[in-house]
């Protein structure tokens, strides 16, 4: 089986080297175009969507098991940290909350590997996954924005800006929120839409800036104005944040997350937006001296009912809308990646075909869509006060963290790939 595969970011880049190694060949297509941004870089370092930009991102166990499956599993964790706390805080730094993540996990996670979450800075495991596809020779193509996808009886092709064409037995959209192979064959209706949320995304060096964090992952909340800050820990010296604003308009409704060019400019200015927010001090300098800094537009989808039409199939932010407010956009991507995984393991022909896509989204519609909830409810936490106040809405948080530090309340499940795809074969109709 030929499968074309649009989008070379971390779910596309993980969906090629499964169905690689399920047996499929994969062919990779991205937009990015590597000639165009030399041309245009002056002689300054080039940015791309997949070079150096980004944040951090964390891996649950949900997205940790899909990567051992892969056998990825060593080299991320060599490349990160692990992040067993989370903690909210009122934007000065005070009323800490604490979530202890490791016993949460193991409740649910039998393996000891996985149980802690890990940080990771977005590019390093970019990078492994690419670098993982073209040793196993996956080929990629670049400057080809998809535009079009076009069915035939046996077959799918994907129509290029440039004029070109890739066609298939089986087209893989993942290529993101702004998907166009999700417009293409479910309608402009399923268009991303802008939250009012905008991010700033900075990497710092802690050690070379003297900057002492406590904690591994943190949330520092003003509810009443609806502003947040998050930290992160992603290895001893490296550290990243997130400053999540609704007071600017979205300014050019951007499709990338390219750093600021600008970087001094934009430093100091939302350093100074922080400060006069509250902030402690360490978080302050973590913008301050960032390295860099990537704005980025928030969006959210509205929940498709299905994730496949004829031969195409969706996965990743392409399938599904996640507001990052529970770290489980990635996880929830991963999960898709293992379920296809699984079922070409299990049904690799053609025949098999329309069987797998009505499983695949039989199986990853209501996880997807309840993982996505779960983020919009964190959203609503963090940006509502309560009648009784903010100080009352941080206490339902403390309330809330106290039920899922004491096993009162569930967080989130896993989803079990492996298992969840024998039973939905099991229970396949047999012809
Ligand atoms: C540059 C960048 C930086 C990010 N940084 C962070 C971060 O710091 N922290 C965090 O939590 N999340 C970050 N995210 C989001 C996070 O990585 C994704 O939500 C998640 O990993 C889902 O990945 P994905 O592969 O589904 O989509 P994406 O990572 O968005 O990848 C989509 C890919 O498809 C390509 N593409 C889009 N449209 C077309 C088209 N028409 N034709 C061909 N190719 C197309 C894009 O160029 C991109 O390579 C970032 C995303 C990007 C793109």
């Amino acid at each position: 089986m030929n499968v074309v595969v649009i989008g070379t970011g971390l779910v596309g880049a993980a969906t090629a080297f499964a169905l690689h190694k399920a047996g499929i060949t994969c062919t990779l297509y991205d937009q990015v175009d590597l000639v165009a941004a030399a041309l245009n870089s002056n002689g300054t370092p080039i940015d791309v969507d997949f070079g150096d930009t980004g944040g951090s991102v964390l891996l649950a166990p949900s997205a940790t098991r899909v990567l051992k499956s892969l056998g990825l599993f060593d080299e991320v964790v060599a490349q990160s940290s692990t992040s067993p706390h989370v903690h909210w805080y009122k934007m000065d730094g005070s009323a800490a909350v604490q979530l202890d993540v490791v016993p949460l996990n193991a409740r649910m996670e039998p393996d000891p590997e996985l149980q802690a979450p890990l940080q990771i800075l977005r590019s390093k495991l970019h990078n492994i996954l690419l670098k993982a596809c073209q040793q196993a020779g996956i080929r990629m193509f670049m400057g080809k924005k998809l535009v079009r996808v076009e069915e035939q009886a046996y077959s799918v092709t994907a129509h290029f800006a440039d004029g070109s064409t890739a066609k298939g037995d089986l087209l893989v959209g993942a290529d993101g929120i702004h998907s166009a192979t999700r417009r293409a064959i479910f309608g402009e209706s399923s268009k991303s839409q802008f939250t009012g949320v905008l991010g700033y995304i900075g990497v710092v060096d802690l050690v070379a800036n003297n900057i002492k964090m406590n904690e591994t992952c943190g949330f520092y909340i003003d509810r009443v104005k609806k502003e947040l800050v998050c930290t992160f820990r992603v290895s001893e010296q490296i550290g990243a944040i997130n400053i999540m604003t609704f007071h600017e308009p979205d300014p050019e409704e951007t499709e990338g997350w390219r750093p600021y060019s600008d970087l001094p400019k934009h430093s100091a200015r939302l350093a100074e937006l922080i400060r006069g927010w509250g902030v402690p001090n360490h978080v302050e300098q973590m913008i301050r001296q960032a390295y860099r800094i990537s704005p980025a537009s928030i969006y959210d989808l509205p929940d498709l009912d299905v994730y496949h039409k004829g031969r195409t199939v969706l996965v990743g932010d392409a399938a599904h809308g996640m507001v990052p407010n529970a770290g489980l956009g990635l996880g929830t991507g991963m999960e898709d990646v293992g379920a296809l995984f699984e079922l070409f393991k299990r049904l690799p022909g053609q025949k098999d075909l329309h069987s797998v896509l009505s499983i695949y989204s039989k199986l990853r519609v209501p996880q997807a869509t309840a993982n996505a909830n779960r983020s919009r409810e964190m959203a609503k936490q963090y940006y509502s006060s309560s009648v009784l106040g903010p100080s009352f809405s941080h206490f339902l948080l403390r309330a809330g963290i106290f039920a899922f530090n004491h096993n009162l309340m569930k967080f989130y499940s896993i989803f079990d790939c492996p298992k969840e795809v024998e039973r939905a074969i099991a229970s396949m109709p047999k012809a």
